[in-house]
């Protein structure tokens, strides 16, 4: 996972005493720890998208919604299916 999102382990990294993510963020992200669970560890992109307790729920009814769209309708699933290649692109 690319991890580029503004997590608090990304603003914490950035925060030097004075400046503008210290001002704005302080203490309050010190270690650039995770405060939506109580797990103590960085809130990182994959923390937050694949590990983060709090948002297990969501993750768990989305994979759930997201896997039943790729089955049935002869391997399409029910998305369309786009001939990128073959595509052509016309004047309005
Ligand atoms: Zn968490």
């Amino acid at each position: 996972m690319a991890d580029k999102l503004p997590t608090y382990k990304h603003k914490e990294r950035l925060r030097r005493e004075g400046n503008s993510y210290d001002n704005m963020y302080g203490e309050n992200i010190a270690g650039g720890i995770c405060k939506l669970c109580d797990a103590g560890v960085e809130e990182t992109l994959e923390h937050v998208m694949c590990e983060c307790k709090h948002g297990k729920e969501e993750r768990t009814k989305a994979l759930r919604e997201v896997g039943s769209l790729w089955e049935g309708e002869a391997g399409g699933g029910g998305w369309p299916m786009v001939d990128y290649i073959n595509t052509t692109v016309t004047d309005l």
